[in-house]
This record gives C-alpha cells, sequence and structure tokens, in this order.
C-alpha cells in the first residue's frame, strides 16, 4: 500500500497553513527551510532468526521505494510457503485434532492503521489477509470461519495446510500424549524430534523513517481447537508507532499477552531505553507476572519468550531468558545477531 498520495495531500496542506498564518510570500514559502528536517533514518530490518531469508527480501524491497507493510508481508510469506517451516502457515503445526489453525496481525506506521485474523483455517498466507483487514475494512480483527469466508471474497483457496510431515507429527504426539488415553503409544525409537512452537515477527524501518511491523504463527502446536494466541493480538504480537519504533515476539503467546509485551516495549523506547534495554525490561515484566506453575525451581520461567524491537533511528535488538539469536538485514547484509540473555 501506498501513502504517497496521503502525504502529499497533508504536506500541501500544511504548507497552505504555513503560508496563511505569516502572511509570507508563495516564493518565501518554497524557500523556507521547515520543509525537511527529520534526519534519514538508517534503514533496517528485524525478525526472528527464521526471518533470515525475509529480512533481506524485505530490505531489498524498502529500500527500493516499496511501502514498509508491503515489504515486510513479502518478508514473511517465505515463511508463510515454505513447507518446512512447521511454524507459520502451509505446513505449520496443528491442534490437537489435526487442524492447522493461523495467527497474524500487522500495522502500519505511517497510515496508523491494524488489522489481524485469529484461528484462520485452509489459508496459506494469513499476514496478506490481515492487510486485507487492515487497508478495505474498519475493523481490525477478524477469526474462525468468517476470516476464512473474508479471504475467498478475495479470490483466496482454502487448501489443506496439513503437510504429510505435520500430519505424522501430529499422529506420534497423539498416540504418545498420555498412559490414559485410548492411543497406543508409538516406540520411542520412531517417534520424531521437533520444535513444538513457532512464529516469525518482522519490522522495519525505512530510509523515509516510516515502520511497520508483522506477526504470523501456526501458533502452539497440539493447542486447544479455537485458542489464539498473542500473534494477532496487536500490542502483544507486534506493535508499531511510527513516531517511536516497532516491536514484536515469538514463544508462549499468553505470556506475552499478560503483559501486553510489543506495546510496553515501544513504551519503553518511546521513553528513551534503546531498542535491547526495552526488549529486556520487557522480559523482566514477564517474569513478575508469572505464576508460580510455570517457573522452576531456580524461579526461572519455564517456558521460552522472545522480543524484536527497531526505534526510528534504525537501532535494533532482541532479548530472550537465555541464549538465542534474530535475524536483521540493515547495509551490512541479512545475519544472525545475539539477543540480550536476561539469565546468563
Ligand atoms: N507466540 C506464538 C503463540 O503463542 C507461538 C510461538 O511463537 O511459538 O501462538
Amino acid at each position: 500500500m501506498s501513502e504517497s498520495s496521503l502525504s502529499r495531500r497533508s504536506f500541501l496542506g500544511a504548507a497552505g497553513a504555513v503560508v496563511a498564518g505569516t502572511a509570507i510570500t508563495p516564493s518565501t514559502a518554497v524557500a523556507a527551510p521547515w520543509v525537511s528536517r527529520r534526519p534519514p533514518a538508517k534503514p533496517v530490518v528485524v525478525a526472528s532468526a527464521n526471518g533470515i531469508r525475509g529480512v533481506q527480501r524485505a530490505f531489498d524491497l524498502v529500500t527500493a521505494g516499496s511501502d514498509t507493510l508491503d515489504a515486510i508481508v513479502e518478508g514473511v510469506k517465505i515463511q508463510e510457503l515454505d513447507p518446512n517451516d512447521m511454524s507459520v502457515g502451509y505446513g505449520g503445526l496443528p491442534n490437537e485434532e489435526g487442524v492447522v489453525q493461523l495467527d497474524a496481525s500487522c500495522m502500519h506506521g505511517p497510515s496508523k492503521r491494524a488489522g489481524a485474523v485469529g484461528a484462520l483455517e485452509g489459508i496459506k498466507t494469513p499476514s496478506e489477509i490481515a492487510r486485507l483487514v487492515l487497508k478495505y475494512t474498519n475493523h481490525i480483527m477478524l477469526v474462525g470461519k468468517d476470516a476464512q469466508r473474508f479471504a475467498t471474497s478475495y479470490g483466496y483457496q482454502v487448501e489443506d495446510l496439513l503437510t504429510p510431515r505435520a500430519r505424522e507429527a501430529w499422529l506420534h504426539w497423539r498416540a504418545n500424549r498420555g498412559a490414559g488415553d485410548d492411543w497406543l503409544d508409538v516406540a520411542r525409537d520412531e517417534r520424531l524430534s521437533l520444535s513444538t512452537t513457532g512464529t516469525i515477527n518482522m519490522d522495519v524501518v525505512a530510509p523515509n523513517g516510516d515502520i511497520s511491523s508483522i506477526t504470523t504463527t501456526s501458533g502452539l502446536s497440539w493447542k486447544i481447537p479455537g485458542r489464539v494466541g498473542d500473534s494477532p493480538i496487536i500490542g502483544a504480537g507486534q506493535y508499531c508507532d511510527n513516531d517511536v519504533g516497532a516491536a514484536g515476539s515469538t514463544g508462549r503467546g499468553e505470556s506475552n499477552i499478560m503483559v501486553c509485551g510489543a506495546f510496553l516495549t515501544v513504551e519503553f523506547m518511546r521513553q528513551g531505553m534503546h531498542p535491547k534495554d526495552a526488549a529486556l525490561a520487557t522480559l523482566k515484566r514477564v517474569v513478575e507476572k508469572t505464576p508460580p506453575r510455570l517457573l522452576g525451581p531456580d524461579g526461572r520461567p519455564n517456558f521460552g519468550l522472545n522480543f524484536y524491537a527497531v526505534n526510528k533511528a534504525g537501532e535494533f535488538g532482541g532479548a530472550a531468558f537465555g541464549r538465542s539469536r534474530f535475524a536483521v538485514c540493515d547495509e551490512q547484509g541479512a545475519r544472525l545477531v545475539d539477543s540480550a540473555a536476561l539469565y546468563e
């Protein structure tokens, strides 16, 4: 999407106001130095580590003049469409009944708009559907069957998102889930070793300082049907303020929702914190709000949670409880960098 016409209108409106308010002549107005005082931003894209290909794509697009949200949708779609990424979109791990339910949300800084979908079935690219909600409706979130109907109204095909690999993983999980059920256990050596969570968050700062953010996921694997995590919640899975920065998260969604983690991280940056320190401060808040059943004997959370953040100047950072890395792309190219660790 493009805000160029909007920006031009605001620009011309502002110019007119200055001319009228000070009664200066048009020729003086043209020479006025207020037109562009904002220093150019350092363009950058950050993402969870699985977004290493996507940050390069989004960076290439945004530095070639693409809109910020369009650039990161293209970035995260690489994971959504990849059947081998079992955390996002097509090929994502399903809920406890073997159904893939996807969540996504996005924010477009320059236009101050947001869109989201929750528990969406059968559509490979929930990021695009969240962007359609943002662009073409007066709402922010659509869920379930109605979100799917909304997507098909734009020509999207409903497809089976459960890949053979994800189905096999689900069948193994179902067979081995507990001793008291009627499913016979599968031998240990047949069991697949797979990650059970995953998501991609991506945040971008364009050369002109515009910012956008997006998060898309298949959610926690084996979740209770209908469970919606943090990813589609504006302020939890991601948040963007065009005057300050953007932040997003991956990991145990319920713990993030409890502190509105992406919003909180942006608020910490608004107070002047560096993105890395803001992400760490949010993680500390998570620990404070964690109930005892989710803490280990050492008092540390027994789940994983990561935050990623960028500010308007193009500074960036990430934080996790332990050692972790995230993807970044700037003029030095795409690479994985260390997150700050709350615990050594
Ligand atoms: N945050 C996602 C959710 O809770 C899962 C993840 O990032 O692994 O749905």
